[in-house]
């Protein structure tokens, strides 16, 4: 096996300009042109006749060539060639420019293939530099009867393109002796599922010659794709598992911690606590992500995990995204933990100096049990003295990296993630490859699910009277703005605006207040505190009240222009509501009326079930747009596609396992290649 990793610079033709273009597509070496995929194809197969052509047309026309008409060049300027094709039902006129070397090659009589797009010109049907091909002298043409069609940059046409990859391939196969050299899947994968070689299957990508052929070659380049994604995370699975980290206990404490709670924890609760616990007890460091929908009960688990750690004589960590949330589970955990006889700590970036320093000095000497903060300060300046559990609340943040930072820190500390954005099971193993998964798939006990509805703005004075009603009841409500081109300026413009129209017009009689990504975090936390204490009765918001608010007497939400959302973001912005006693209503207010809009906010008003939520918003919007991931290496997927390729994805999932499990470390000397290419690819991502 060899890899493909030589600049792009080493192929004839491509110069420091070329090489500049290559790069706006993101090609940077030979590998990348390879797996530049076309975009669709043009079938230059069916071969149409002059009389049937309509104008605008693309298309395929075989010709015999009349004498010369015209033969003109401008001064410096282009020059023209011009000549008259014909089959036996018409005439066309053929214009090349600037290509006045072609008359030597297209003579009178010449038969040629043409395809071009078709105008109408003062003296009938004409096509102006089609592509052609000498029948009879098909040598160095770029002619495909299928021709692809390529994502393309400025100054760089689908025929350069064409003629790179052509040339490279070519190349390739004349250094290809015995079908191996280039090949990067296990030869026994690839007779296992029947797959076509690579080289084979790069040049059908590229170049059809059937759609059997084209099907073939798909197959395998996605296997190709899912394979490289799920044993790069896996590989790196088995690198964890051999190192040590502490074992923890605490099983009697656990089981206190959880008759201290003012309710009965759910069956599912038990069962995930159980998954932790047991984790928790070997000697290789846990590696868990737990899911579950908003309002599941995550925090209890969480906190279950930490009793465990302090337990043992050790200390624990938990992470939130932004500083609100983290000052809430310093709350929550103060609550429940404080009783059992377990400090808390809480860490953020608005601590002054002084208190910085003091808690860092107490995490130090041991004598705060657990630490609550923002990713960011507890990862960077904090020295534990005896850290065995880091907790992240990602809600749906994807944070790998900061994940690592942590756990580089203490020896090896257990790892719990909580995520909010539930996600079929095949497709977690893949976003979070190295974790194992639990479930919360079950609610807390007398929870009403939110009456959910769709509205056109028109109806938005009823929509607003709906909210004054909640009000009228004591009940407090929401309304969302929406992002705006992900500009926080323009947002914040809009939900500025938006809250001045409100309290001067539709909310006039009612308290109404602001919350937005720019204000400071005092600014913010006055803000909540005011909401939470019945202050304020509405709370105006961009979508920085996905994250973390939790005010149980909330009942309505409207937000705004939701057809701008994403289901799973629609899904967390409805988790703020439903949280207590009361019935919940979520309006969803939109402004245009197409089809799929519709179809989508009609998901949301049939079911509050994220998994069902994420699976459609996934099937609709593809994983990239869903998570954000559209930047990680190793996700950027090109020709697989999670959604429409389970099938090929858990066969991908099963024969990674099985190999893994004969040779977990890839150190068989017949897998040594396959680990070499690996390696390679890691050192490639990592970022
Ligand atoms: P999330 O999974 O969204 O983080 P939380 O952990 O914040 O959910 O829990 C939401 C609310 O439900 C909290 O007020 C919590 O006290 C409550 N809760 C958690 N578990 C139960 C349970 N088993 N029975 C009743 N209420 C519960
Ligand atoms: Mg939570």
């Amino acid at each position: 096996m060899q890899g493909l990793y030589e600049n792009i610079s080493t192929l004839k033709g491509v110069g420091p300009k070329k090489q500049q273009r290559l790069l706006k597509l993101n090609i940077e070496t030979l590998e990348d042109l390879l797996y530049h995929f076309p975009r669709g194809y043009e079938d230059r197969r069916e071969i149409k006749k002059v009389k049937e052509l309509r104008e605008g047309e693309k298309t395929a026309l075989e010709l015999q060539v009349h004498p010369l008409k015209k033969r003109r060049s401008f001064g410096r300027g282009p020059s023209l060639l011009q000549l008259v094709g014909q089959d036996d039902t018409g005439r066309i006129l053929i214009t090349f420019f600037n290509q006045a070397y072609l008359s030597q090659k297209i003579t009178p009589g010449t038969r040629l293939r043409i395809y071009g797009e078709v105008k109408r010109g003062p003296r009938g049907m004409e096509v102006a530099n089609p592509d052609f091909l000498l029948l009879g002298d098909p040598q160095g043409s770029s002619w495909q009867e299928i021709f692809p069609i390529y994502p393309l940059t400025k100054d760089l046409s689908q025929k350069e393109l064409v003629k790179l990859i052509k040339m490279l391939l070519d190349s390739l196969k004349e250094k290809d002796e015995n079908e191996e050299t280039f090949e990067n899947l296990p030869r026994s994968l690839i007779r296992e599922n029947k797959l076509c070689q690579r080289l084979t299957a790069l040049e059908h990508i590229h170049f059809p010659r059937h759609a059997q052929g084209l099907k073939v070659a798909k197959y395998r380049l996605i296997y190709e794709e899912f394979f490289y994604l799920v044993i790069t995370l896996n590989y790196k699975k088995a690198k964890v598992l051999v190192e040590e980290g502490t074992v923890l206990g605490g099983e009697r404490e656990v089981q206190g911690f959880l008759k201290s709670l003012p309710f009965e924890a759910t069956g599912a609760q038990k069962t995930v606590i159980g998954e932790v616990q047991r984790d928790l007890g070997r000697k290789v460091p846990m590696s868990r992500l737990v899911q579950g929908d908003v309002g599941s009960g995550k925090t209890v688990v969480a906190m279950a995990a930490l009793v465990a750690a302090v337990a043992s004589g050790t200390q624990g960590a938990m992470m939130a995204p932004t500083e609100i949330l983290a000052k809430q589970h310093y709350g929550t955990l103060r609550q429940f933990l404080n009783p059992l006889g377990i400090s808390v700590g809480l860490l953020t970036g608005s601590l002054t100096g002084k208190n910085k320093k003091r808690m860092q000095e107490k995490i130090q000497e041991g004598r705060v049990d657990v630490v609550v903060g923002t990713h960011a300060v507890i990862s960077e300046k904090v020295e534990f003295q005896n850290l065995s559990l880091v907790i992240t609340d990602e809600q749906h943040r994807f944070g790998v990296r900061q994940r690592k930072t942590l756990s580089k820190k203490g020896n090896n500390p257990h790892v719990l993630v909580m995520s909010a954005t539930p996600i079929p099971r095949t497709l977690a193993y893949i976003l979070y490859g190295d974790l194992e998964v639990s479930v919360i798939d079950q609610m807390p006990k007398g929870r009403k699910p939110i009456e959910t509805k769709a509205c056109p703005n028109s109806q938005r004075d009823t929509v607003y009277q709906g909210i004054k009603d909640e009000l009228n009841r004591g009940r407090q409500a929401y309304v969302v703005c929406p992002l705006i081109d992900e500009s926080e300026t323009l947002d914040l413009n809009a939900a500025t605006e938006l809250h001045n129209r409100l309290k001067k017009n539709i909310l006039k009689d009612y308290k109404v207040g602001l919350l937005h990504g720019k204000m400071t975090y005092t600014e913010k936390e006055e803000i909540m505190q005011q909401f939470t204490n019945q202050e304020l009765q509405v709370l105006v918001a961009t979508t920085v009240v996905e994250v973390g608010v939790d005010v149980a007497n909330a009942t309505v939400m409207v937000i705004e222009n939701a057809e701008r959302f994403g289901l799973a973001q629609l899904h967390q912005l409805r988790g703020r509501i439903g949280r207590g006693e009361h019935q919940s209503y979520c309006y969803l207010l939109h402004h245009e009326v197409k089809d799929h809009t519709l179809q989508r906010l009609g998901i949301m008003e049939k079911t509050n079930n994220g998994f069902l939520i994420s699976e459609k918003d996934l099937e609709i919007r593809g994983p990239g747009e869903l998570f954000g991931l559209r930047q990680h290496g190793i996700y950027n997927l090109k020709i697989a596609n999670f959604f429409r390729h389970q099938n090929i994805l858990t066969k991908v999932q099963r024969d990674v396992a099985e190999l893994l499990r004969e040779d977990p470390m890839l150190s068989l000397e017949k897998n040594r290649d396959l680990r070499s290419l690996l390696e390679d690819k890691l050192q490639r991502y990592r970022d």
